[in-house]
């Protein structure tokens, strides 16, 4: 029987883009009841095992409770007035740029605002960037040149009223589990198609009509067929088209690629082709293996190019729809947490958008060059430009292409913060400063999930010890480097009030992502703000984008760009012959630091491993559960061997979640090459190159 002396607190999952909503009960021993929201649009009360695992996951095991500052226990006005001094001096001596942020998508809105206000509009750089630029910035960019902004058209309505689902790149039935469930239930409903396109045989492929197996990095050749296909067959929309730009480049440049390029057969290609010209209501679904590319965003354009040529977009069951992998990945977007973009779907580099932030922030300067972006940011750290840096919750040690040269960067730097809920990560142990925040269940504030809804994330639990929120922490380090009123905030709800009016100023700019009747919310309304998909601003009819051809590019139309295939940025060799594919498993969730806390979700997949075709271990004499070498350029690891013929001869799989913490030998993104995306900036973490072969301790 449940106590149910404790009141029921309606929150989200910190897990993924999904965002699904929970209802919290404390147990009066420190843990929480928790169960699927019946009442939240993403959900419907529904949860995957990592959501209904959650209340295993709140104990205090591990800990961070207090401040330390070089391993001692320090008190927290000891820890600020270091960690601001250090930032003041820094920037005195070296210069804005010489100083950085690394956040993470886990953190709350709010959280992120007054992050993004400080290094932007108070340091004076524009150096914040977020482990999101692992995730989605090749989506951001694709959006941006297509759009004008980066805005997600689609929503989780539109996947069960489509006639056909294509998951690109994306093994939704793992990675959003309760996403992939909608889909099945409106497959069993409605009879929806479903396409997987995936080099590896998912679990997302069991129950689809349709697997295609490309070859890794070919995403571009297969749209780009498609483009020539829907051409070829008189499926251009005239009316839409007349709303585009740069459609004839686009296909020209499409009628270049050959999509043998893909190794699909000729029959494959064409029964893909015409089903989806077929099919007027189609979803097209991406995720990592789409933007995680060093052509990312050529990806992107050539997927939504389709879209937009055909004029599936912004209707019911249409569009291009990519969904985000952290539980505020989308929040960071739209408080513009990144290095090249500015709050409220805002530019960083339009001097009027600049100085609308500038005069609304009131504050001392605003950032007008864009800051680095992840990969280039802990360059910087590694030959010294940046020489004080704060990561917040995230860890980059081990989940950072090339880590290992990371952690080198990472232990030479002059000086390290790191905020966390616990001081037993590979970065945590570098710091010199560690900040101890309060985690999931004991924070408040908002996050925005996939489809644009923001929902409330409450406490439920007391905070432990003497940890704090981060929009706290940060604000109070913002205070101490001399700007007080401009973060003299008391509560969550204050930010996002200042944040919703912030949107207003965006609304005048001519961007729809304006919250900000929102802004008058008193405390009581921000307690019990129900979810909210924006935008629900005028001139957008029940929410939907692009259905009208209006865009947000100058002129209002948007544009098709002309994309080419590209193969993989490193290149098989005699020495390195396979692709190394690196992913998520369906019970962890990044490096564990929550989720190794359950037995029932370690028990899944209890160790890493490594996926290998029968026909290349059988060559290489590898067993099955044999220990396996890796060797790329950047790094090694051992793994246990899988055999496997849901990887392609030549491919291999790896997941991402162990770290020197959990398994030393196991930290597969130390062999990822740190080659990004031109434009985006994010690195290729699925098409790496390494040798296998078994691993003989003697
Ligand atoms: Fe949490 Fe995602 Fe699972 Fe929903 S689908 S319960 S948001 S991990």
């Amino acid at each position: 029987m449940k106590d149910q002396s404790f009141p029921e607190i309606r929150s989200t999952c910190p897990y993924c883009g999904v965002g699904c909503g929970v209802r919290l009960r404390a147990d009066g021993n420190g843990g929480l009841d928790v169960r699927g929201d019946p009442d939240h649009p993403a959900n419907f009360g529904k949860l995957c095992s990592k959501g209904s695992a959650l209340g295993e996951t709140v104990g205090l095991d591990g800990r961070l409770l207090s401040p330390r500052i070089h391993g001692r226990d320090a008190s927290w006005d000891e820890a600020l007035e270091l960690v601001a001094d250090r930032f003041r001096d820094t920037v005195a001596r070296h210069g804005p740029d010489s100083v950085a942020f690394y956040v993470s998508g886990q953190l709350l809105t709010e959280d992120y605002y007054v992050a993004n206000k400080l290094m932007k509009g108070y340091v004076g750089s524009a150096n914040i960037d977020t482990n999101s630029r692992l995730c989605m910035a090749s989506s951001v960019a694709g959006h941006k040149r297509a759009f004008g902004t980066d805005t997600v058209p689609g929503t989780y309505e539109d996947l069960e009223e489509a006639d056909l689902v294509v998951l690109v790149g994306s093994n939704l039935a793992w990675c959003h589990p309760v996403l992939h469930q909608r889909i099945l239930a409106a497959r069993e409903a409605r009879g929806t198609r479903l396409v997987v396109i995936d080099p590896r045989r998912t679990a997302s492929c069991d129950g689809a009509d349709m697997h295609l197996g490309l070859a890794a990095g070919s995403d571009a050749a297969l749209f780009n067929g498609l483009l020539s296909a829907i051409d070829a067959a008189g499926a251009i929309d005239d009316d839409f088209s007349a709303h585009i730009t740069g459609m004839q480049d686009a296909i020209a440049a499409a009628a270049l690629d050959d999509d043998a390029a893909t190794g699909l057969t000729r029959a494959q290609l064409d029964a893909f082709y015409k089903l989806w010209i077929g099919s007027r209501r189609v979803v097209t679904v991406y995720s990592q293996g789409v933007n995680q590319s060093t052509s990312g965003t050529d990806k992107v354009n050539a997927i939504v190019n389709c879209h937009l040529a055909t004029g599936r977009i912004g209707l019911p069951g249409t569009g291009p729809f990519s969904v985000t992998g952290q539980p505020n990945a989308m929040g960071g977007r739209e408080v513009g947490g990144l290095a090249n973009t500015l709050a409220c779907h805002l530019d960083l580099e339009n001097p009027d958008h600049r100085a609308a932030v500038h005069q609304f922030w009131d504050s001392p300067v605003i950032a007008d060059t864009p800051g680095k972006k992840a990969v280039d940011m802990f360059r910087a750290v590694g030959d010294g430009r940046i020489r004080a840096l704060w990561i917040i919750h995230t860890n980059p040690a081990v989940t950072m292409p090339d880590a290992d040269a990371v952690r080198d960067a990472i232990a030479g730097c002059d000086f390290v913060v790191v905020s966390d809920i616990t001081a037993q990560t590979d970065t945590a142990r570098l710091a010199h400063v560690l900040l101890p925040a309060t985690a999931w269940g004991e924070k408040d504030g908002t996050v925005t999930n996939s489809d644009r809804t923001i929902s409330r994330q409450r406490t439920a639990l007391p905070a432990p010890g003497d940890t704090r929120p981060d929009w706290d922490i940060i604000a109070e380090i913002g205070r101490r480097m001399g700007h007080a009123a401009a973060f003299d905030y008391a509560s969550p709800a204050e930010i996002f009030r200042e944040y919703a009016a912030l949107s207003g100023v965006a609304g005048t700019l001519g961007r729809d992502f304006d919250i900000s009747g929102k802004a008058e919310l008193g405390d009581s309304g921000y307690k019990t703000m129900a979810p909210f998909r924006w935008p629900f601003t005028q001139g957008r009819q029940g929410g939907r984008f692009f259905a009208d051809g209006q865009f947000y590019h100058d002129g209002g139309k948007g544009r098709m760009i002309p994309v080419r295939h590209r193969a993989p940025g490193s290149t098989p060799t005699a020495d390195t012959p396979f692709r190394l594919n690196t992913g998520r498993i369906r019970d962890q969730w990044h490096t564990m630091t929550r989720t190794a806390l359950s037995p029932r979700l370690s028990a899944h997949l209890a160790e890493p491993y490594l996926e290998i075709h029968p026909t290349d271990a059988a060559r290489l004499h590898i067993s099955p559960a044999d220990l396996v070498h890796l060797h790329s350029p950047h790094g090694r690891a051992i793994l246990r061997a899988r055999l496997t013929d849901a990887v392609q001869p030549g491919d291999v799989f790896a997941p991402m979640h162990w770290t020197g913490e959990t398994a030393p030998a196991a930290r597969i993104d130390a062999l990822v090459a740190p080659l990004t995306d031109p434009v985006s900036g994010q690195p290729e973490s699925k098409a790496s190159v390494v040798s296998v072969a078994r691993f003989d301790p003697a």
